[in-house]
């Protein structure tokens, strides 16, 4: 038996709700930013602002640009997420109205990162607020993490937190939306490009060349085919491979290329690995003088440093019985009392990062709707800002208790 944990819900919803005005004024500030990858400076800096009002023991700004904010110096060490780029806005006349104004409408607040995912960040950092207020400290240290380049590179900047920052975090909690459910996982993905050469010539004569279009062209429909064998699991789905590009190389459009290549979009659903993956697409017919090459990504942070990784975003899976999932749920239950719905993803996280390449055990829980993101549509409800608050302010004291005994 585990320690009944010593909070009030019902003085802790009453705190999170007197702080909504303060909540919804941060996140307002945020969506005014507005920070696509590799620009998210001023971003950070605005969080580290509120950082210092709310009182957390320390702030750091890593090399990479992440920032990270601690309360308390206990054992137990939590990490919370949430990155702090978000994508463009796309074509402006889509939008009905500011992307970057942060419209509030209808229990709603609107724009650009709403959902994905500042909310996560406004709710963290008035989380911290309430375990000072109402003294939720324990024997733990929470990390309260904004980082960079998750829309270019999922999972780079917690491999560089948890590989160079010299935090070992005993969990990490992702804020990407949830719905306010518990997440603990989503399919990997990796991105894949394959490569066929033949015969250059004048394409006055095409018969002195060897097309390798024509070769590739063969290659597109095996790989279609691939798409519908590929492995399935009951809780993720099936993996799946898309064509999303193709291209040639060649001297001049009156030229027969010496070169094609395609670009593969492929999601791994769980068990599915970069050894099989690349296995599957090098067994195809048609693929045997083929170069499959997994990409890098290489571009530079916000402050210029580069951290080379390869475009390899493995799929990750909590077991539902595992401790960190039991008290992501005794955290619900005891701040709701009813049982949380618990599911997964559908799209790719900063998990990818943390369990799927370091092996820390992560889950997820945010405020917003995922079907959002991304969209002219993305919103965040209001409501959601001050659950989550409240979730975030509760879940390391559960945590720490259990893990401690
Ligand atoms: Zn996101």
């Amino acid at each position: 038996m585990t320690a009944i944990p010593p909070i009030d819900p019902g003085r802790l919803a009453a705190a999170a709700q007197s702080l909504e005005p303060d909540i919804v004024r941060f996140l307002r500030s945020l969506i005014a930013i507005p920070a696509e990858s590799g620009q998210e400076g001023p971003v950070i800096e605005r969080i580290r602002q509120e950082m210092q009002l709310v009182g957390f023991d320390e702030i750091r700004v890593d090399p990479l640009g992440n920032i990270l904010g601690r309360i308390g110096s206990g054992r137990t060490v939590v990490m919370m997420d949430s990155h702090t780029d978000t994508v463009g806005v796309g074509d402006p006349k889509e939008w009905s109205w500011d992307p970057y104004q942060g419209k509030v409408e209808d229990g709603y607040i609107y724009g650009r990162g709403s959902s994905d995912q500042r909310a996560g960040m406004a709710s963290m950092v008035y989380a911290a607020k309430l375990i000072k207020d109402l003294n939720l400290a324990g024997d733990y240290t929470l990390w309260v993490v904004g980082s960079v380049l998750e829309e270019d590179c999922d999972g780079l900047c917690w491999l560089y937190i948890l590989k160079e920052d010299g935090i070992r975090p005993d969990c990490v909690v992702i804020t990407e939306p949830t719905q306010l459910r518990i997440y603990r996982g989503h399919r990997g993905r990796m991105e894949i490009e394959v490569h066929l050469r033949g015969r250059s010539c004048h394409a006055s004569a095409p018969e002195r060349g060897d097309n390798p279009i024509y070769k590739m062209s063969r290659l597109v429909q095996e790989v279609e085919k691939l798409n519908l064998r590929l492995r399935h699991d009951p809780f993720l789905g099936s993996g799946t491979i898309a064509v999303t590009q193709v291209r040639s190389l060649s001297p001049s459009l009156c030229a027969v290329p010496g070169a094609c290549s395609i670009h593969l979009d492929r999601r791994l659903t769980a068990g599915e690995t970069k050894q099989s993956a690349v296995a599957e697409v090098k067994a195809l017919a048609g693929a045997e003088d083929a170069e499959v090459e997994i990409l890098n990504y290489d571009a530079p942070s916000y402050t210029g440093l580069r951290y080379p990784m390869e475009k390899y975003y493995p799929t990750w899976v909590l077991e539902e019985s595992h401790p960190l999932a039991r008290a992501a749920i005794r955290t619900y239950e005891t701040l709701w009392s009813k049982a949380p719905v618990v599911d997964k993803w559908t799209f790719s996280t900063n998990g990818v990062g943390s369990m799927g390449l370091m092996g820390v055990p992560t889950i997820g829980f945010g405020p917003g709707e995922e079907d959002v993101a991304h969209s002219v549509l993305e919103r965040v409800p209001i409501r959601h800002l001050v659950e989550a608050a409240q979730f975030y302010a509760a879940f390391p004291l559960v945590f720490s208790q259990h893990r401690n005994g």
